[in-house]
């Protein structure tokens, strides 16, 4: 007799998207001459740079020859390709980190890895997640049965701890205070913006190893840290291989949201109560090699063209920009009064809406006043109320008019 996941029962519905989708969708049909802007979205807009389209079709030319096809057209090594493997190793040690190839898993994107990542963990661990934070995190936890009930009161899990990231710590997360075996950082933060710097890094690497748990760091934004004296790596910090895993993505750096391509480190000095080093690593591989068959050969050609200092300096174009657009918001919501945070070394925006209004009153206050979509806070998690996420991945035109129809048509 086969039964479901009960787990899936438990999960917090995740209405964020579908309620923007619908509260738009009934804006426009009441207002057909509305020209609604959406600076919403967390997606990429702009195209792939230039370089790595041209590596993309010499490889596709290539998979219609036996030789191109032989070298590697057909199943690769479920890790990834050596070379690629390489590049990315190469790419940390810019930053005076080293890692060997052979801890860089190449993936399907950093999501995946997000989620799968906890199956290699004791069915018994807990887990800690800032709030608010990219929602992923949470639900993996909810499906993996590491949650504890929903309590629909808070709108918390009961055996989850939440890092609250708030103006008053500068939206860095404070250690847990009890047991948390997986810890989840994302930095720079989705949705706030906020970027830990080394001491704040530092004292979950003390924590991590003291209390023998281990951090998951999301990178997947750290192409925006622009200030040099931030981390982009917790592989910068000393000591942070023995307790952490970092996961990365091209998806933000290069323009890959759907080409999809990314990679997860599991260093060999990672240990756990239970594991010697090494042991976590193996874990890693033996999980990738059982459930996936290595990302496509395309995708990972695109991404080996990335990594070139050609193609580097493409992608670094497609940062800038959308860096702008983000610089437009911020010095636009602060001319109309707003309170703004992050947007400097992250795509967003994270802005305090005015006179205590709900995330969702001021989402509806925005639409109707200046046409423009944002991304209620309270859908990051229960600390995100109050807040509202602005992004820099839109078109700069766009961007421009939206800032300006805020400046000229919202009254606050
Ligand atoms: N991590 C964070 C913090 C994100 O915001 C996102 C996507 O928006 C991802 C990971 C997903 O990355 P990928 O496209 O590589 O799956």
């Amino acid at each position: 007799m086969a039964t479901i996941n009960a787990n899936y029962d438990n999960l917090a519905p995740s209405y964020l998207f579908s309620e923007i989708g619908k509260r738009t969708k009934a804006f426009c049909s009441a207002n057909p001459k509305a020209k609604v802007i959406k600076l919403g979205i967390g997606d990429t807009t702009q195209p792939l740079p230039p370089f790595i389209v041209d590596a993309m079709v010499d490889a596709a030319k290539r998979l219609g020859t036996i030789e191109g096809y032989k070298a590697f057209g057909h199943y690769g090594d479920e890790q990834g390709m050596t070379n690629l493997r390489n590049a990315i190793a190469a790419k940390y040690s810019e930053r005076g980190v080293q890692i060997d190839a052979s801890e860089v898993l190449v993936s399907d994107g950093a999501k995946s890895d997000l989620g799968n990542i906890q199956s290699i963990f004791g069915e018994d661990n807990n887990v800690a997640i800032q709030d608010p934070v990219y929602p992923a995190y949470l639900d993996v936890t909810a499906i993996n049965g590491r949650s504890g009930e929903l309590d629909k009161a808070s709108g918390k899990y009961k055996r989850v701890f939440y890092m609250k990231c708030v103006p008053e710590n500068n939206f860095s997360p404070e250690v847990p205070k009890s047991k948390a075996d997986l810890i989840y950082l994302c930095s720079p933060n989705n949705p706030t913006g906020a970027v830990m710097n080394k001491s704040q890094l530092e004292k979950f690497v003390e924590h991590a190893q003291s209390t023998k748990s281990v951090i998951i760091f999301d990178a997947a934004y750290s192409a925006f840290i622009t200030d040099k004296n931030l981390p982009r790596s917790i592989y910068e910090i000393n000591g942070a291989k023995k307790c952490a895993i970092e996961v990365q993505s091209f998806s933000k750096s290069a323009g890959f949201t759907g080409l999809r391509l990314g990679w997860t480190v599991v260093p060999k000095d990672l240990e756990c109560e239970n594991a010697v080093p090494g042991r976590l690593n193996q874990l890693w591989n033996r999980r990738q090699t059982t459930f996936f068959n290595g990302a496509s050969n395309i995708a990972q050609m695109a991404g080996l063209a990335a990594l070139t200092p050609e193609g580097q300096a493409q992608c670094q174009q497609i940062v800038d920009y959308y860096q702008t657009n983000c610089q437009i918001i911020k010095k636009g919501l602060e001319r109309t009064g707003l309170r703004t945070f992050g947007g400097e070394n992250a795509p967003y925006i994270w802005a305090r809406t005015p006179n205590n209004m709900s995330s969702w009153d001021f989402f509806d206050k925005l639409l109707n006043e200046a046409n423009v979509v944002g991304t209620p806070g309270s859908g990051f998690g229960p600390s995100g109320e109050g807040f509202f996420r602005l992004s820099g991945f839109g078109f700069k035109e766009d961007t421009e008019e939206a800032v300006d129809r805020i400046k000229t048509r919202l009254h606050i």
